[in-house]
C-alpha cells in the first residue's frame, strides 16, 4: 500500500489556517517600507544629487556618472540603518527567472578590521561572473564577460537583508542578455513615435508611458501533496492524472468565498508586497480548483514588469509560510483552466491623457481612434511575432486548449468601438469633415461614451481584447517574463506610429489640413487590418478556418512559432526601432529553442521514470492480486461457474497487461527518439524533432496511465489524484 500519499493527504486535511499578523500601521503607512522610492531619495541625497536622478528617472535624461557616488552613499546610509548587510544587482537574464549574486558590504579597512562601503562604482555596473546564463552562442566561454548596469528607472528594494538594484544584463560586446535592456528601448521607442503622434492633437505633450497591469493567476497546492507527486516537484505541472469526477462544472469556485488558508496565504503576501511597493488591489478565486488571481494597480510598464518578477518570487516565499506550494506553470492540470497573465497595457501622456480612452470631445475621439487604429495595425501586421513573444514549451497547453485564448492572435472590439471604425471606414472625407462657421471644424466623429468598461461586452475568447481604456493582452503565460510580450508589443506599436506620422505628413505637405490628413490615414488603415479584428468566439473551430482564410498566423507548433521572430519585417521592425538586432534576435531564438527543448526533455524523462517506478509496479501489483483470485475462484467453484465469475477480472488483467506493455515499449520509444532528436545539432531542428515526436509520444503514454489510474486499486496508487491536488487545501 502506497504509505506517503495517504499521509500526506491525512496531513493536508488537519492543518488550519496560519495566523498573519497585521502591522499596527495602515497600508498606506508601511506601502514602499522597504523601496529607496523618492521619498527617501529625497531625505537621504543632496538636493542637487536628487534633482539629477528624478530628471533621469521621469524625463530619461542620460545617467551623470558623477552623482554615482553620492547615490550609493545614500543608498547605502538609508540600507545600513533598515539593517541590510548585503547588496545584488538584480537582473532578468533569458530563463524567466530573476537572478542575483549577494555581496555583503564589508571591506578591509587597512587597520586590520572591516568597514562598509558602497561606492558609485558599485552601484552603476558589475561584471557578475555568469557565464553559465543563456547567452544563444554571444558569449563564448572564453570571453564570458557580461555586465549588469543599474537601471534607475527602477528603484532599489530590500529583500531580508540584501539590497537589491535593478540592472539590465549585456554582455561585453554590448548585446542583450536579458529582457530588461530591450524593454527600456522599446519603452522609449514608443515613448518617442508616440509624443510624435500626440502632438498632432496635443502639442504641450513631452513624454507618453507605456503601462502595464498584469492580473497573475496561479495554483496553490498543499505542500505535502506537492512532494508526492514528483512531476509537480521536477516539472511544474502533472503529467498524468485522471479527471477528478467533480473538477469546474458547477463553477462553484469562481469568485467564490477564499479558503481559509488561502485567505491567510493572501494576506501575508498582499503586506509583504506593498512593503515592496507592489501596489496589490485585488484577489480572487479563479475558475478551476484551488486557482487565484492577484492583481495590482497598473504602473508604468518597466517598473511593473519588476514588480511582476519580484511578486513571483514572493509568492514562492510566502507560499511555504503556509505550507503550499504555489503553481505558476500556465497548465499544471490537464482537464481544468490553465493559468495565464493578462497584460493590460495602455498608453499616456505626461499631461495626464489616456491615449487608449475615449474622451468628451470629437478632438479627443479622434486622438483615441488614431492609437486604437495604430495599436491594430501593429498587432495585425505582427499578429505571429506576438504570438512568438507569448509562446513556450509550458504555455503551448494553454493555447488553443479549450478555455484559453486560441493560438491565434486577433482582437476583441466591442460593438460600440467596432460601429465608429465601420463608420469611419463608410464615410467619405467629407461626410467626416466639414467646415462650420465660427466653430471651426467640425468632426462628424459618432460619441462613445467615456465608460467603455461594459462587462457584457467583453470577450474572454480573445487574445487581445479591448476593455474600455486598455487592450489586455491574455495569451500572455502565467509563468512567463511579461517583457518578452510587451517588448514586440510596444517596439511594434512604435514601429507603425512612425508609420503613421510619416503617411499622415505625406498628406499634409501635399496641402492637406492635418484632421482630414489624419482620417484619410486611418481610413485606409481601418480597411487594411481588418482581418485582426474579430469579435466572435475565438475557441470555435470556425474562427481556425476563417482566420486561415484572412491569412493570420495559424502555426501550432512552438518552435516554429518562434521562426516568427527572424522573419525579415520582424528583424527590420526591431532593428529600426533601436530594440533588438538581428545578431541579437538570432541568440535569442537559440536560448528560446533550447529551452523549449530542455523542458520538453525533462518531462519525457520524469514522465519515464514515473511510469515503469510507479505506474507500471502497481498495475503489476493489482494484476497479480487479480490472478491470484481467479486461481482460487477455479479451487472453490466448478469450471463453468468460476470462468464466469472471474470473467469481468480476466478482462482486467488483459487490460493492464495490454496497457502496461504499451507504456513500456513507448517509454522505451521515447528514450529512443530522444537519443535521435539529441544529435541533431541545430537548435531549431532539435526543439521541432521533440515538438514532433516526444510530445505525442508523452500524450499516449498518458493516456494509457490515466486509463490505469480508474481501475488500479485506489489503496495502490501512490501519487495523490487530481480530487486531492485540486480539492484539498
Ligand atoms: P478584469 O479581471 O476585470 O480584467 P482586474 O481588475 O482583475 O480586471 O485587472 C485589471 C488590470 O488592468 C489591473 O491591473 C488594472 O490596474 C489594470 N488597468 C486598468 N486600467 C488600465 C489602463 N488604462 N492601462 C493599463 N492597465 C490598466
Ligand atoms: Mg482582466
Amino acid at each position: 500500500m502506497s504509505k506517503l500519499r495517504f499521509r500526506v493527504v491525512e496531513t493536508a486535511f488537519k492543518k488550519k489556517p496560519v495566523a498573519v499578523a497585521a502591522p499596527a500601521e495602515r497600508p498606506s503607512e508601511y506601502y514602499a517600507k522597504y523601496v529607496f522610492n523618492k521619498e527617501k531619495m529625497f531625505r537621504y541625497l543632496p538636493s542637487k544629487v536628487y534633482a539629477k536622478l528624478i530628471d533621469v528617472i521621469d524625463n530619461g535624461a542620460p545617467l551623470d556618472r558623477s552623482i554615482a557616488d553620492e547615490v550609493a552613499a545614500g543608498m547605502k546610509k538609508w540600507a545600513l540603518e533598515m539593517g541590510v548587510t548585503h547588496y545584488t544587482h538584480w537582473f532578468h537574464p533569458l530563463t524567466e527567472g530573476t537572478a542575483e549574486k549577494h555581496d555583503a558590504f564589508i571591506e578591509h579597512d587597512g587597520k586590520g578590521g572591516v568597514m562598509e562601503e558602497f561606492t558609485g562604482k558599485l552601484l552603476v555596473q558589475q561584471e557578475p561572473d555568469a557565464s553559465s546564463f543563456p547567452n544563444g552562442g554571444i558569449r563564448n566561454t572564453f570571453e564570458a564577460r557580461g555586465y549588469s548596469a543599474w537601471d534607475p528607472s527602477s528603484p532599489a528594494f530590500i529583500v531580508d537583508d540584501t539590497l537589491c538594484i535593478p540592472t539590465i544584463f549585456i554582455a561585453y560586446t554590448g548585446e542583450s542578455l536579458d529582457y530588461k535592456a530591450p524593454l527600456l528601448k522599446a519603452l522609449r521607442a514608443v515613448d518617442k513615435a508616440a509624443v510624435d503622434v500626440c502632438r498632432y492633437f496635443n502639442p504641450e505633450v513631452k513624454k507618453v508611458v507605456a503601462y502595464l497591469g498584469w492580473e497573475q493567476e496561479y495554483f496553490l497546492i498543499d505542500e505535502g501533496l506537492y512532494a508526492a507527486r514528483p512531476d509537480l516537484l521536477m516539472t511544474g505541472r502533472t503529467l498524468m492524472g485522471h479527471d477528478s469526477a467533480k473538477n469546474q462544472q458547477l463553477e462553484d469556485h469562481y469568485f467564490g468565498a477564499i479558503p481559509t488558508r488561502v485567505a491567510a496565504f493572501m494576506k501575508e503576501l498582499e503586506i509583504e508586497a506593498l512593503k515592496l511597493g507592489i501596489p496589490v488591489k485585488t484577489r480572487h478565486n479563479e475558475v478551476a480548483p484551488n486557482q487565484f488571481e492577484l492583481a495590482p494597480i497598473f504602473e508604468e510598464c518597466n517598473l511593473a514588469v519588476d514588480h511582476n518578477m519580484l511578486i513571483m518570487a514572493l509568492m514562492r516565499k510566502v507560499a511555504r509560510n503556509h505550507g503550499f506550494r504555489v503553481l505558476l506553470h500556465e497548465k499544471p492540470f490537464k482537464g481544468v483552466n490553465g493559468s495565464g497573465k493578462h497584460n493590460n497595457w495602455s498608453l499616456g501622456t505626461d499631461t495626464g491623457i489616456g491615449l487608449m480612452g475615449p474622451g468628451k470631445l470629437p478632438e479627443e475621439n479622434l486622438r483615441f481612434i488614431t492609437f486604437v487604429v495604430n495599436t491594430l495595425m501593429a498587432v495585425y501586421k505582427h499578429n505571429g511575432l506576438l504570438k512568438a513573444a507569448i509562446s513556450s514549451a509550458t504555455n503551448a497547453h494553454r493555447l488553443g486548449a479549450n478555455e484559453a485564448p486560441p493560438a491565434i492572435i486577433s482582437s476583441f472590439l466591442g460593438k460600440q468601438l467596432s460601429q465608429v471604425l465601420e463608420h469611419i471606414e463608410e464615410s467619405t472625407k467629407d461626410d467626416l469633415v466639414s467646415l462650420s462657421g465660427k466653430q471651426g471644424m467640425k468632426l462628424d466623429i459618432p460619441q462613445i461614451p467615456e465608460l467603455l468598461i461594459d462587462n457584457t461586452d467583453r470577450n474572454r475568447t480573445s487574445p487581445f481584447a479591448f476593455t474600455g481604456n486598455r487592450f489586455e493582452f491574455r495569451a500572455v503565460g502565467s509563468e512567463a517574463n511579461c517583457a518578452c510580450a510587451m517588448i514586440a508589443l510596444n517596439a511594434a506599436v512604435a514601429e507603425q506610429l512612425v508609420e503613421f506620422k510619416k503617411d499622415v505628413d505625406e498628406l499634409i505637405e501635399k496641402g492637406e489640413p492635418k484632421i482630414s490628413a489624419i482620417l484619410e490615414v486611418i481610413r485606409k488603415y481601418i480597411k487594411i487590418c481588418k482581418p485582426i479584428h474579430f469579435d466572435g468566439n475565438g475557441y470555435s473551430d470556425e474562427w481556425k478556418e476563417e482566420a486561415q482564410k484572412r491569412g493570420l498566423d495559424c502555426e501550432t507548433s512552438v518552435p516554429l512559432i518562434f521562426d516568427s521572430y527572424l522573419k525579415p519585417e520582424s528583424i527590420r521592425m526591431f532593428e529600426n526601432t533601436g530594440v533588438l538586432t538581428q545578431k541579437e534576435l538570432e541568440a535569442r531564438n537559440e536560448v528560446k529553442w533550447e529551452t523549449y527543448t530542455k523542458k520538453i526533455q525533462i518531462e519525457a524523462r520524469v514522465l519515464g521514470d514515473l511510469a515503469m517506478n510507479h505506474i507500471i509496479p502497481v498495475a503489476t501489483q493489482y494484476q497479480t492480486d487479480l490472478i491470484d483470485n481467479v486461481y482460487k475462484m477455479k479451487d472453490l467453484f466448478p469450471g463453468d461457474k468460476a470462468a464466469k465469475l472471474s470473467a469481468k477480472n480476466l478482462e482486467l488483467i488483459e487490460e493492464i497487461a495490454d496497457r502496461t506493455a504499451f507504456i513500456k515499449e513507448h517509454v522505451d520509444a521515447m528514450i529512443e527518439a530522444r537519443k535521435v532528436a539529441n544529435k541533431i545539432e541545430s537548435e531549431r531542428e532539435k526543439a521541432i524533432a521533440y515538438h514532433d515526436t516526444i510530445v505525442p509520444a508523452m500524450e499516449e503514454i498518458r493516456y494509457h496511465i490515466d486509463k490505469l489510474e480508474l481501475i488500479v486499486d485506489n489503496q495502490m496508487w501512490t501519487l495523490p489524484k487530481y480530487r486531492e491536488l485540486l480539492f484539498i487545501r
